[in-house]
C-alpha cells in the first residue's frame, strides 16, 4: 500500500546560491502550464493503492507559483483517482504569495504549509539568493494565519556565509514568535553545481568556523524545546500534534508515490525514479505510453541499512520488534559490535525495552553512526 504522495514542481523565479535541487528558472508562464497538462496525465494514468488518509505533499522548486486554477486541477485528478487524504502540504517561498492566493490554498483543500523562510535577516537572504525579505516572510505567514492554516511549518537555515550565533537567535525568537507549528532548522551543506560551490573553492572560511557551527546546532534544540516545541527528528520540531506525517512516511521507510520531473518513488524493494529531462517530461501529454520511469531494485543489503537509518532518524527510534519481524533477524544480534561501540560512546541508547534510539549527542554525530550500518 503506498501512504503519500509526492508532486514536484520544479520552477523557481531565481536560483538560490546553495540550491542543487531539481529546480530551474523559466521565461514563459506558458511553459508551467504545459507542465501541470504533462502532471495531469500522469496521475490520470497510474493506478496504485493508496491508502485511506495518506498524505499530499507539493514540493519543489515552487509549488507557491502554480496559479490557483491550476493546483486545484492538480488536485481534481488525484481525487479523480478515487484517492483522498488527511495532511495536504505545500511549500511556499514567501516571495511569491499573497493574501487572496493564500485563501485560495485554504478553499483547494492544502491544509499545510511549510514556508521556506530560511533567516530573517535581510543581509543573509540577501547573500544566499533568496527572492524574498524578513518582511514578506512576516507578512506572509501573518497571512496565513489569517486565512485560516493552523499547520503552518517555517524552514530555517544555519551555518550560512557570515552569519552569527547571535543571528541564529534571533531567527529561533522571531520564528517562535510568529507561533508556527513546526520549524525545520537545517544547516546549510555546500553542494556540488551551486554557486555557492565555486564561491566557497579554496575559502575555508566561506562558512561559521567547525566550533561556531556545533554551538549553532546546540542552541537550535534548546530555545526551541523551551518554547514548547518537541524534536521528533535531527532537524525537525513540532508543537504536539503538528509532527509533519508526510515526512514521517519517508523516515519510517514506508511506501510513497512521487510525479513529475525527477520525481522518485519507492514502493516495495524499488525505487522509480521520473525523467530530469523537462522536453521529454512535457512529451507525455501527447504519448501517454512513454516511459518516463527508470525503475531500480534495491539490494537487500541497502534496503536494511536505509531502514534502519531513517528510522535512526526519529526521536521515537527504531522498534527491535518491528525490525526483527520484517528482517527474520535480531539487530542487536546481527550489528551487536555496532551497537555495543556506540552505546559505549553515548551515541545510542535504549529509551525503553526494545527501543534503540540516537541520544542528544547522537543527533550530532548521527552521520557516524548512520556509516556504520551500511551493509
Ligand atoms: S526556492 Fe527552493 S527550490 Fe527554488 S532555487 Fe531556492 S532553494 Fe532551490
Amino acid at each position: 500500500m503506498i501512504q503519500a504522495i509526492y508532486i514536484h514542481i520544479p520552477f523557481c523565479l531565481k536560483k538560490c546560491f546553495y540550491c542543487d535541487f531539481p529546480s530551474f528558472t523559466y521565461k514563459e508562464e506558458e511553459l508551467i502550464e504545459q507542465y501541470v497538462q504533462s502532471l495531469i496525465c500522469e496521475i490520470n494514468s497510474t493506478k496504485i493503492n493508496l491508502e485511506e488518509g495518506a498524505t499530499l505533499y507539493f514540493g519543489g522548486g515552487t509549488p507557491s507559483l502554480l496559479s490557483l486554477t491550476q493546483l486545484e486541477s492538480i488536485f481534481s485528478a488525484l481525487l479523480n483517482n478515487g484517492w483522498s487524504f488527511s495532511e495536504v502540504s505545500l511549500e511556499a517561498n514567501p516571495g511569491t504569495v499573497s493574501k487572496d492566493k493564500l485563501r485560495g490554498f485554504k478553499e483547494i483543500g492544502i491544509n499545510r504549509l511549510s514556508f521556506g523562510v530560511q533567516s530573517f535577516n535581510n543581509k543573509l537572504l540577501r547573500n544566499i539568493g533568496r527572492i524574498h525579505n524578513r518582511e514578506e516572510a512576516i507578512q506572509a505567514i501573518l497571512w496565513a494565519q489569517e486565512a485560516g492554516f493552523k499547520n503552518i511549518n517555517i524552514d530555517l537555515m544555519n551555518s550560512l556565509p557570515k552569519q552569527s550565533i547571535y543571528d541564529v537567535y534571533e531567527d529561533l525568537l522571531l520564528a517562535i514568535e510568529l507561533e508556527p507549528t513546526h520549524v525545520s532548522a537545517y544547516a546549510l551543506k555546500i553542494e556540488e553545481n551551486t554557486i555557492f560551490y565555486k564561491l566557497a573553492a579554496g575559502d575555508d572560511n566561506f562558512q561559521p568556523n567547525d566550533l561556531i557551527q556545533e554551538r549553532m546546532y546546540d542552541l537550535i534544540p534548546r530555545v526551541l524545546e523551551n518554547n514548547g516545541f518537541k524534536r521528533y527528528e535531527i532537524s525537525n520540531f513540532a508543537k504536539p500534534n503538528y509532527e509533519c506525517r508526510h515526512n514521517k512516511v519517508y523516515w519510517h521507510y514506508r511506501n510513497y508515490f512521487a510525479f513529475g520531473l525527477g520525481a522518485c518513488s519507492f514502493y516495495g524493494h524499488k525505487r522509480a525514479t521520473n525523467t530530469f529531462v523537462l522536453e521529454e517530461y512535457l512529451m507525455l501529454k501527447t504519448n501517454l505510453h512513454n516511459t518516463i520511469r527508470e525503475v531500480e531494485n534495491i539490494t537487500a543489503a541497502d534496503y536494511q541499512s536505509e531502514y534502519i537509518f531513517m528510522n535512526l532518524r526519529l526521536v521515537e527510534g527504531l522498534n527491535c520488534i518491528t525490525y526483527a519481524n520484517k528482517f527474520s533477524e535480531d539487530i542487536l544480534v546481527r550489528y551487536a559490535e555496532i551497537i555495543e561501540r556506540h552505546l559505549k560512546a553515548g551515541l545510542l541508547f535504549f529509551p525503553e525495552k526494545n527501543i534503540l534510539a540516537l541520544t542528544e549527542r547522537g543527533f550530532k554525530y548521527s552521520n557516524l553512526v548512520f556509516r556504520d550500518f551500511i551493509n
